[in-house]
């Protein structure tokens, strides 16, 4: 049995005013699993309304309470992790011991928060005058807008909910289309452990017509995004148009640097493993590998080797290391990234087709050799295709890595303290992991520079978002 997901709006479930609604498909069998409920226009005002009022609200709640709430909110999903993470496989596609790791990491991120939120402190700045007092508050911003995507549907909304609601703001969460019902499991954990339903509303719809409505409402006082980069500058242009605090979690094309004194093996089983980690539909997945001459063909050969002992399939079967992608659309975009790099003349190592008729089963694909002009050396990949380019001087390396206008993950391998130090301090990248796959903790910072976006979703910056700073100054009476 799959859930018919509806809207959650002023504390009720409910289907869309119009009663429209969408198909929810199986990625691995391309059925249907039921539906999902369309928000109107009349239902997203009634989602501002409940939100203006949740947020009178919820900011007089105390920051210990609210955080009893969200440590709750935290073990029903341990509780709930079985169930949700076999949801999660039918309508997004990743092997269920993935989605389960998931469910557990968003649990440990609303704990994250929990503490962090009573810990959101203001500060005293010593007067120039006797019987001055000089305070700084800190207080929270406001109704948000939320936009999350598919490839992870509970960790990309948790962060933003989790943040917003221990700083006591209220939220409208816009989910993804292609993977509500474990979204849908995330808000209904948050309800059952106590969050008022006025301060958390969940719609789902045409992306364009509700984030167009929602970020220019003056109930709205902050937007955040994760998605592409295209669709994230439109909406940052409209929050900008509106004076609306916005997070920006952008696409990425992670260069992942293999020096000639590196420990190769350990770099094509890590990089291996996160490049081909839900199919590849992670913004912050190793895509383009630089390797040293040196070492280039061992890396290739394990490489190939890696991509090919892959068993691709149904991710509720055992074993299943790679499921489907999430959707049609991303079988389409891997086939022009294959048929682009060869007509460029790149080399094809493995890989390069969708497998069967049924499902969005593609091959894991490695290319060498790449000509820079080739689109997969330039746009976001999102799909289980690698990228190896050999260099001879370690210059052309960090000239490949800084090349885009991506600036999201990077990642090297390197026994030399001096390159490590150059690397930390020379990709331009919002995080850099050397000689492990580290990213992605609740509690280290999330984000990216250049068109990979601004703000943080993780560490102590990340709740930083969601408050405004007021002085207050007092003289004696
Ligand atoms: P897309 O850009 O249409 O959608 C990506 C996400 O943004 C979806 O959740 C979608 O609902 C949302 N979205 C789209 N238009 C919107 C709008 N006008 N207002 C509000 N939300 C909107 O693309 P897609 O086909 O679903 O995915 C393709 C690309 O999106 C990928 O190649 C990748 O670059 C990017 N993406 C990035 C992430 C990430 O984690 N950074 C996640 C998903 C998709």
């Amino acid at each position: 049995m799959f859930p018919d997901v509806k809207l959650h709006i002023a504390g009720e479930w409910r289907a869309g005013s119009g009663g429209q609604t969408l198909p929810i498909l199986n990625p691995a069998t391309g059925e249907t699993l039921s539906q999902l409920a369309v928000a109107t226009r009349d239902d997203l005002d009634q989602a501002l309304a409940a939100a203006e009022r949740g947020f009178q609200a919820w900011r007089k709640v105390s920051a210990f309470e609210r955080s009893k709430v969200l440590r709750k909110a935290a073990n029903l999903m341990r509780e709930r992790a079985d169930e949700i993470a076999r949801i999660m496989t039918l309508e997004q596609g990743k092997p269920v011991a993935e989605a389960k790791m998931e469910v557990l990491g968003g649990a440990d991120t609303m704990d994250w928060f929990a503490e962090e939120g009573r810990r959101a402190y203001g500060r005293v700045i010593p007067p120039r005058a006797e019987g001055v007092m000089q305070l700084v508050i800190r207080e929270p911003v406001g109704p948000v807008a939320a936009f999350t995507p598919w490839n992870f549907p509970i960790n990309q909304a948790v962060r933003k909910v989790s943040a917003a609601l221990c700083t006591g703001c209220s939220v409208i969460l816009k989910g993804p289309e292609d993977t509500p019902a474990s979204c849908t499991a995330l808000i209904q954990a948050l309800l059952d452990a106590g969050v008022p339903g006025d301060v958390l509303g969940l719609v789902f719809g045409d992306p364009a017509t509700i984030s167009s409505y929602l970020i220019p409402h003056p109930v709205i006082r902050k937007i955040t995004f994760t998605g592409s980069t295209a669709i994230g500058k439109e909406l940052a242009a409209l929050a900008g148009q509106h004076m609306k605090r916005a997070t920006m979690e952008l696409g990425g094309h992670a260069p992942a640097i293999v020096f000639r004194d590196a420990d190769v093996q350990k770099a094509v089983q890590v990089l291996g493993a996160n490049k081909f980690r839900n199919a590849g539909q992670v913004c912050v997945a190793p895509t383009r590998f630089l390797v040293h001459d040196s070492v280039f063909d061992a890396f290739v050969d394990g490489f190939v080797g890696l991509s090919q002992g892959l068993k691709v399939g149904n991710g509720l079967e055992d074993g299943v290391k790679m499921g489907p992608l999430a959707h049609g659309r991303r079988i389409e975009a891997m086939e022009a990234f294959v048929a682009d790099a060869e007509q460029k003349g790149a080399t094809l190592r493995t890989g390069g087709k969708r497998i069967g008729n049924q499902g969005n089963f593609f091959e894991p694909t490695v290319f060498t050799d790449v000509p820079l002009d080739a689109r997969i050396m330039n746009e976001e990949p999102f799909g289980p295709i690698a990228a190896i380019q050999r260099f001879s001087d370690d210059e052309e390396a960090f000239t490949e890595a800084n090349r885009l206008p991506y600036g999201l993950a990077a990642y090297a391998y390197t026994r030399s303290a001096e390159t490590a130090t150059k690397l930390a301090t020379r990709v331009e990248s919002g995080m850099m992991s050397i000689n492990h796959h580290g990213i992605a903790l609740p509690e280290t910072p999330f984000g990216g520079v250049k068109d990979s976006g601004y703000g943080s979703e993780g560490g102590s910056e990340a709740i930083e978002a969601y408050l405004n700073t007021k002085f207050v100054t007092q003289a004696g009476f």
